[in-house]
């Protein structure tokens, strides 16, 4: 397919290898030019303006930041996608902006599932919804970047309810790690022992390696930064209020993240949230 890729974070460059490895014809954006021009080694096309990336695409993806940042982007190459193009959304955004975007054209929600290095190896889970037709001619591209897609409905936002309940299911995780280190560690237990344990309850790879993380206090450098941890967090409560569903620990959560903010570790892995509880345990 001819496809442009719009913003190459630690996100978005991976994802838009792995379609130039699968064959697919790559236009790239990025607000800051370097990380365009870095991609050209791997075949893409750095393009200058958002209107030279999407010229003559079948589909404009987005890896962007945050809602603000896909507004912004997509105002910038509306007037300029062909006829027929769909616009693929894979970042972490909220239901509501799903709705404006599905509201405006030919548009599916696609987040992702999975930290930079599972990205590099196109080894993300991806989560889309939005009209049949649509996820059937982006399918190409979710093969690409994905190791497993999973179809959440025929309203876009459905998939990014997905995410944002999957990403706080990760960060309760977090949370409980936190606690449960913090009381093992004035107990005397090594955490890297507990992990063994728990490795061999959950047999998750997201609790293995985040597990380890946490146990190896390894918070830089971010793979996700915690402000963005709380960007979702705050998205998944803004849904829980739109569906009037109750999310208490999510709202504790919010506040311990608020907390990491406030001592500096905006920028850090968002795994960091976990000093919180060590903290409060005088740790
Ligand atoms: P990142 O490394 O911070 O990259 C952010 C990207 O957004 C950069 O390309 C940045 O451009 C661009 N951007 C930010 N504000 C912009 C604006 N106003 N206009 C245009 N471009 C703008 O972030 P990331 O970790 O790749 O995450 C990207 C998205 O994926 C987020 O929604 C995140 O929640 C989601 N996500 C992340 C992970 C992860 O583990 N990292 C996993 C799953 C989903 P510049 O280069 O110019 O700053």
């Amino acid at each position: 397919m001819k496809l442009a890729f719009i913003g190459l974070g630690r996100m978005g460059s991976a994802m838009a290898r792995n379609l130039l490895r699968a064959g697919h014809e790559v236009a790239v954006y990025n607000r800051t030019r370097g990380k365009a021009e870095a991609l050209a080694a791997d075949g893409a096309h750095a393009a200058g303006s958002l209107a030279e990336a999407c010229r003559d695409c079948h589909a404009v993806l987005t890896m962007v930041a945050d809602d603000r940042a896909v507004e912004e982007v997509a105002a910038g190459f509306s007037g300029a996608l062909p006829e027929g193009a769909v616009h693929v959304s894979h970042s972490t955004i909220s239901t509501a902006l799903a709705r404006r975007l599905a509201a405006a054209g030919a548009y599916v929600s696609a987040p992702v599932f999975g930290r930079p290095e599972a990205a590099e190896a196109g080894k993300l889970v991806v989560v889309a919804a939005g009209p049949a037709e649509l996820l059937d001619r982006c399918r190409p591209v979710f093969d690409a970047i994905g190791g497993d897609t999973f179809i959440a409905g025929t309203e876009p936002w459905q998939a990014n309810a997905v995410k944002l309940c999957g990403n706080f299911m990760i960060a309760s995780m977090l949370e409980s790690f936190a606690e449960a280190y913090a009381l093992l560690r004035k107990a005397g237990v090594d955490p890297h022992l507990f992990l063994q344990a728990i490795n061999a309850l959950f047999a998750s790879p997201v609790y293995a390696n985040y597990g380890r993380i946490v146990a190896d206090e390894r918070f830089e450098p971010a793979g996700f930064a915690l402000k963005l941890g709380l960007k979702d967090i705050r998205l998944a409560l803004d849904a829980a209020q739109e569906c009037a569903a109750p999310m208490p620990i999510a709202s504790l959560i919010r506040d311990h993240l608020l907390a990491a903010v406030a001592q500096g570790q905006s920028e850090l892995d968002w795994s960091s949230l976990t000093r919180i509880a060590a903290r409060n345990a005088g740790l």
